[in-house]
């Protein structure tokens, strides 16, 4: 674990493995935390606090450019690491490490532009002043499928505003982010600002729940996770985002550019083996176009090559453990069962290293049923079903069809048309003629049971504020309040 600006064991000195998901092999052990061990992070942390939310906000954005700045040249080791552990294509990682030294580098130019406000009273008898304070220790809880980026989504704008955090990896991707850690006290912030804790969420995420002296939970994990979070936040009304589950649609038009959005399909499920919260999740298919567009598909999808995330031909890796393959291989046979069609994949890879793996290969489904699991429910992994519908109409009430709102897409030539369906559409984003793609300067988050708060953007660093109003009397025109005579 990294705690007070160094690399510690649990008191207990228990450990746990964590496991390549392209070979199985054991790659490292960390500490397993428990809840002694995140109260001595947080008391940390909270010390921390005092100084770090005072120093001067140009010392706090100088701090995140460096930070920036010494991931970025570390990037390839991290990236391996992350591959390692993760199993993502080595290119993958790279992208997903210079995302978090994106995110610190995009905070840290707004540290010290954030203006609060002063309007006098409506009554001209003075004024109000209304000021961001930071709002004090963070348990930041991590899910394995982004576990770099989305700390940087975190700890970027958290760090900006003044806080301080202890940071809970999932079990099985806790490696990249201790080694960011000690490059983050290399770049100069202080001992005890950010801390990692690794052990089991329903140890260590839950003490960071009781623990009173934890302000805020900034959570990324599936729903069902996100509400028990919910629940164990209230004990102590802390300040929460919550960015959760998604089952993303796409629409293609019957005038998009049909071989775009063939590329944008197969990128935008099978990156990172379709385990994005916001990868697209089910595919509807104008009629018009549906034919043509599902034979480019099958075509696209059976040219990607599987593959350890270290080879660099590979374009598609393992799934990050065994049970999720099962879960993903249960919905798939769902849909079968429910009389569904599977175009191309949908089956373990035979013969060869990959068998040691959590390969899957990549699955396009058709005539897949509205009540099977993987079109009603959030599917994990490498798996897509295409439905064709008659317009655009029938599209929207399919898609919104849904408890989840995270991400959604629409591809069309026509303007209107586009402004008409991302008006429509109940999700946090809509991409137009685009995959799925997060930006630093963009709010990212969900409608419905996705969550709520935002990360990124301006949005995102307001939730690791609070506002705070300062009244300010005129008495030279007389008092407002005093006791009835
Ligand atoms: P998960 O909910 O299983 O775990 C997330 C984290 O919560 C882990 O660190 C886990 O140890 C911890 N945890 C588990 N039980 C806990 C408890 N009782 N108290 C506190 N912490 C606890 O999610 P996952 O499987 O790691 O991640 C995949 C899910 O995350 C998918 O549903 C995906 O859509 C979602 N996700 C959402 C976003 C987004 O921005 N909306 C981004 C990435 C992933």
């Amino acid at each position: 674990m990294f705690v007070d600006g160094q690399y510690v064991d649990s008191h207990t000195e228990a450990t746990f493995e964590v496991f390549d998901p392209a070979s199985g092999e054991k790659i490292d052990s960390v500490p397993k935390g428990d809840r002694e061990d995140v109260r001595m992070a947080v008391d940390v942390a909270e010390r921390a606090y005092a100084k770090w939310s005072e120093t001067p906000t140009g010392e706090r954005s100088r701090t995140l450019f460096k930070i920036s700045e010494l991931v970025r040249g570390e990037a390839e080791e991290l990236a391996k690491t992350l591959t390692n552990e993760q199993g993502k294509p080595l290119g993958e990682a790279r992208s997903e490490v210079n995302s978090f030294a994106n995110t610190c580098e995009y905070y840290a130019g707004l540290t010290g532009r954030v203006r609060g406000a002063h309007t006098p009273f409506s009554t001209g008898d003075g004024y109000f002043i209304v000021t961001k304070r930071p709002i004090g220790v963070v348990g930041a809880i991590l899910p394995w499928n982004f576990p770099v980026s989305l700390m940087g989504w975190k700890v970027g704008p958290g760090l900006a505003a003044g806080n301080t955090f202890v940071v809970k990896p999932a079990s099985t991707t806790p490696l990249t982010d201790l080694k960011i850690a000690q490059l983050v006290v290399r770049a100069g912030l202080p001992r005890g600002v950010l801390n990692v804790v690794t052990g089991p969420g329903a140890v260590v995420g839950e003490e960071m729940l009781d623990n009173p002296k934890v302000q805020k939970i900034a959570f990324t994990g599936e729903t069902a996770t996100g509400k028990r979070i919910m629940e164990g936040s209230s004990k102590h009304i802390k300040r929460l985002t919550l960015e959760l589950g998604g089952s993303d649609p796409m629409i293609v038009c019957d005038d998009a550019d049909v071989d775009l959005a063939v590329e944008g399909a197969a990128w935008g499920r099978f990156r990172n083996c379709g385990q994005s919260c916001t990868s697209v999740k089910r595919l509807f298919l104008f009629e018009k176009i549906a034919g043509e567009f599902t034979d480019k598909l099958v075509k696209k999808v059976k040219t990607i090559r599987l593959g350890p995330g270290l080879d660099p031909k590979t374009h598609m890796g393992p799934l990050h453990t065994d049970e999720q393959r099962e879960k993903v291989e249960s919905m798939v046979e769902d849909a079968k069962e429910r009389g569904a069609e599977v175009l191309t994949g949908g089956r373990r890879p035979k013969g060869g290293e990959l068998e040691k793996g959590y390969f899957y290969e990549p699955a396009l489904l058709a005539d897949v049923d509205y009540k099977a699991a993987m079109a009603s429910e959030e599917c994990f992994g490498p798996a897509l079903p295409i439905f064709v519908v008659k317009d655009m109409n029938e599209a929207l009430e399919r898609a919104n069809d849904t408890i989840y709102g995270l991400g959604s897409s629409v591809w069309t030539n026509n303007l209107e048309r586009a402004y008409y369906a991302a008006e429509r559409m109940e999700a946090g984003t809509t991409w137009v003629n685009s995959p799925p793609i997060a930006r630093a300067e963009v709010p990212f988050g969900g409608f419905k049971q996705s969550g709520f708060g935002r990360e990124l953007g301006l949005e995102g660093l307001d939730y690791y504020y609070e506002t705070k109003s300062i009244q300010v009397y005129d008495y030279t025109q007389g008092k407002k309040w005093h006791f009835p005579v």
